[in-house]
C-alpha cells in the first residue's frame, strides 16, 4: 500500500497555493509583501500580520512530548478541520466511501455527507468492542476508516494492539482519534505512527486542555500525509489569537495535569452517586471526561433535567445507545446540582 495512490487525483496533481508567509522564512526588517496594514491593529494586541501558517513555535513545543518531529505533525481549526482535509485529500466525491464504528462521533458521517462520500458501517459489539471481521467484511476499497478511542459516546478505549491489527489489514487510511486520550490510561496510537504507514491520530484542546473555543486540534502521521494536510489546507488556517493562546496554555501544562485529576475524581464520585438511583440501569466503564449511563426512561430523565435547567445529551435513539444518556463530568458543585435533581426525579 502506498499513500500516494490512495490521494485523489486533482490532489496528486495540485500545486499548492504559495502565499507570502510561506514564501519568505528567513529575517528581516521591513515586511512589504502581504498587503497588510503596516500601521497597525486597532487592537492593543498587533494582529495586523498574517500568522505563521505552519504554527512552527507550536509544534516545537508539542512534538517532543509526542515523540514525533514537526513534520509529523499538522495543526488545524478544530479537529474537525483535520477530519475534512482527510475526506478532501482521499476521498473522490460520489466515487469513494469510507468505514465507521458505530456508535460514535457523528462528525465522521456529516463530513462524508458534505464531500458526497458513502458511509459503510461495521457497528461495534454489544459490549462496545471492535468487530475486526465486520470491519474487514465492509472495509475493501474503503478509503478511510475512522476509529475514535476513547470512543464518544460509549465512553471506552480500544486495545491498541487491536486498533494496530486493523489498520495494518486495511489498505486505506486508519484515522484514530483521541479526543479524549488525556482521560485514559491507554497508550497513544501517536506511538506507531512510524510503524504504521497508513495510520493518522487526531488530537484537540477542546476537552481536557479546556479551549473549546479557540478550535485548536492536532493530527499526527508520517512526513508524506503531513505534506498533503498542508498543501490542502487554507493558508492561514490557525489564528495569531489562538496560536498564541495555545503558547500560553502550553505554558500552563500543569494546570491541564490538575484538570484531568480533577475530572477523573468527580467521574468516579457522580458514577458512585448514579449508581444509588433505581432508575440508573447501567454505567459504563469510561475511559473519557464523561459517562455514558443506561436508565428507564432516558427521554423522561432528560426532559425532566432539561426542565430543571440541566443539559445532558440524550442518545436514546441511537443504536446500541438506546435508553442512554451521556453526562459530561462537571465541577463538583455542577455534579451536586445534578445529584440533587436526579433525586427530586426519583421521589415522583
Ligand atoms: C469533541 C470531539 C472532538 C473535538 O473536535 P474539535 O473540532 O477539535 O473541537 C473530536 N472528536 C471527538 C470524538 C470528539 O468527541
Amino acid at each position: 500500500m502506498s499513500v500516494r495512490d490512495l490521494v485523489r487525483e486533482n490532489i496528486r496533481r495540485l500545486r499548492p497555493y504559495s502565499s507570502a508567509r510561506k514564501e519568505f522564512t528567513g529575517v528581516a526588517r521591513i515586511f512589504l509583501d502581504a498587503n497588510e496594514n503596516s500601521f497597525g491593529s486597532p487592537l492593543p494586541q498587533a494582529l495586523n500580520r498574517y500568522p505563521d501558517p505552519f504554527q512552527l513555535e507550536i509544534k516545537r513545543a508539542i512534538a517532543p512530548a509526542f515523540g514525533v518531529s514537526v513534520d509529523q505533525m499538522f495543526v488545524g481549526n478544530g479537529s474537525d478541520e483535520a477530519i475534512d482535509l482527510l475526506f478532501r485529500i482521499f476521498c473522490e466525491p460520489r466515487r469513494d466511501s469510507v468505514v465507521v464504528c458505530p456508535p460514535t462521533y457523528g462528525m465522521y458521517e456529516v463530513s462524508a455527507d458534505i464531500n458526497d462520500i458513502a458511509v459503510r458501517a461495521a457497528p461495534l459489539t454489544d459490549d462496545f468492542q471492535l468487530d475486526p471481521a465486520a470491519i474487514a467484511n465492509v472495509a475493501e476499497g474503503a478509503k478511510l476508516l475512522f476509529i475514535c478511542s476513547p470512543n464518544n459516546p460509549t465512553g471506552n478505549a480500544f486495545a491498541p494492539e487491536t486498533i494496530a491489527g486493523i489498520a495494518r489489514n486495511f489498505s486505506g487510511i486508519t484515522v484514530v482519534d483521541e479526543a479524549y486520550a488525556d482521560f485514559s490510561e491507554q497508550p497513544s496510537m501517536i506511538d506507531r505512527i512510524g510503524e504504521i504507514p497508513n495510520l493518522v491520530v487526531l488530537r484537540t484542546f477542546s476537552k481536557a486542555w479546556g479551549l473549546a473555543g479557540l478550535r485548536v486540534g492536532m493530527a499526527f502521521a508520517n512526513e508524506e500525509i503531513i505534506a498533503l494536510f498542508n498543501s490542502v489546507k487554507p493558508p492561514y488556517n490557525v489564528s495569531e489569537i489562538a496560536q498564541r493562546a495555545i503558547l500560553d496554555a502550553i505554558a500552563n501544562r500543569d494546570e491541564v495535569e490538575n484538570f484531568v485529576r480533577a475530572i477523573l475524581d468527580e467521574r468516579a464520585s457522580i458514577a458512585a452517586a448514579l449508581e444509588t438511583f433505581g432508575f440508573v440501569e447501567r454505567i459504563y466503564p469510561s475511559d473519557a471526561n464523561f459517562l455514558l449511563v443506561r436508565v428507564d426512561e432516558a427521554d423522561a430523565i432528560y426532559n425532566f433535567l432539561l426542565a430543571e435547567g440541566i443539559v445532558v445529551r440524550n442518545r436514546n435513539s441511537v443504536e446500541l445507545c438506546e435508553s442512554c444518556l451521556r453526562i459530561t463530568v462537571g465541577t463538583p458543585a455542577q455534579n451536586a446540582e445534578l445529584i440533587a435533581a436526579l433525586g427530586r426525579y426519583q421521589q415522583i
